[in-house]
C-alpha cells in the first residue's frame, strides 16, 4: 500500500542514508548557487490540516525540515495546526490562489493576497509563497505576478525564484511520481522529470543511488492517509480527478 506516513518515511530515510541534507524552501534560497545541494521538501496543505501536522511530526523527529503552505481557505487553514508546525521547526508559506478568488479582478486579487499573507503572519513569519494550481482553470495563479511583484511583499515563490534548469523535480501530484496526464499544472520551471520513478519505493530507490543533487520534492499531506477509511476516500477522490483532467486535457487536445 503505498501513500502512507510509512511509506513517505522510507523515502525520506533513504535520502538521509545517502548522505543528502534537506532544506525548507527559503533556506535554500538563502544558500548561494553553488551551495545548493541536496533535497527542497515542499507541502502544499489544501486540504486535511491533520495530516500535514503529523507528516511535520514524522519529518520532526528524522531531523528533516521543510516547507508547509497552506491555503486560506477553511479547509486548510487551522491556526492551532499552522502554529504548531512552525514550533516544531518547520517552515509555514502562503499556498495562493487570489488570482482565482478575486476572479482576475487585479486590484481586488493583490488586495486579497496582502490580506491573507498578514493573517497567516499573525501566526508565524511568512518567506515564501506558492500558488495552488487549480489544474481544471485556464489560467494559473501566478498570473498575479505579470502586474505585480511578490518581491515587494518580502517573500520569494517556491516556483518563480529560482532558475530550476539542473534540478529534478518529484511531485505526489496525480497520485504518482511519475509523469502523469493528471499532473497538468504541477511542472517546475524547467526541471526535469524521472519517468521510471512512480512509487515511494521507486522514488527511496532512487535516492539510495544519489544521481542527483539538486532536487525538489513537493508533497500534498492530504494525500497520505493511515490505511483504512481515510486512505480509501483519498484513493477515490484521486482516482475521479485524475480521470476528470485526463478527459479535460483529451477535450483540449480535440480544439
Ligand atoms: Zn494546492
Amino acid at each position: 500500500m503505498d501513500f502512507t506516513l510509512e511509506k513517505y518515511e522510507k523515502i525520506l530515510r533513504a535520502g538521509l542514508d545517502a548522505g543528502y541534507r534537506s532544506f525548507p524552501v527559503s533556506d535554500w534560497h538563502d544558500l548561494k548557487e553553488p551551495e545548493r545541494r541536496g533535497i527542497m521538501v515542499r507541502h502544499d496543505v489544501d486540504r486535511r490540516p491533520e495530516n500535514a501536522l503529523a507528516m511535520a511530526r514524522l519529518e520532526n523527529g528524522l531531523g528533516v525540515r521543510s516547507t508547509y503552505y497552506f491555503r486560506i481557505l477553511p479547509c486548510a487553514f487551522h491556526p492551532d495546526i499552522i502554529t504548531e508546525i512552525g514550533r516544531l521547526g518547520h517552515e509555514i508559506g502562503y499556498h495562493y490562489e487570489d488570482w482565482h478568488l478575486a476572479k482576475a479582478d487585479r486590484q481586488k486579487a493583490i488586495a486579497l493576497f496582502a490580506d491573507h499573507l498578514a493573517r497567516i503572519r499573525t501566526l508565524a513569519p511568512v518567506r515564501s509563497i506558492a500558488m495552488h494550481g487549480s489544474p481544471l482553470a485556464r489560467e494559473n495563479n501566478m498570473t498575479i505576478w505579470e502586474h505585480f511583484a511578490f518581491a515587494d511583499h518580502g517573500v520569494n515563490d517556491a516556483i518563480l525564484s529560482f532558475d530550476y534548469r539542473g534540478y529534478v523535480f518529484f511531485t505526489d501530484s496525480g497520485r504518482t511520481f511519475g509523469v502523469s496526464g493528471a499532473n497538468l499544472r504541477d511542472y517546475l520551471g524547467d526541471a526535469e522529470v524521472i519517468e521510471s520513478v512512480r512509487s515511494s519505493d521507486d522514488l527511496a530507490a532512487w535516492l539510495s543511488r544519489r544521481p542527483r543533487e539538486q532536487i525538489q520534492i513537493n508533497v500534498h499531506p492530504e494525500r497520505w492517509n493511515p490505511p483504512g477509511m481515510s486512505w480509501f476516500r483519498q484513493w477515490g477522490t484521486d482516482m475521479a480527478a485524475n480521470a476528470a483532467k485526463r478527459a479535460l486535457k483529451l477535450a483540449r487536445a480535440r480544439r
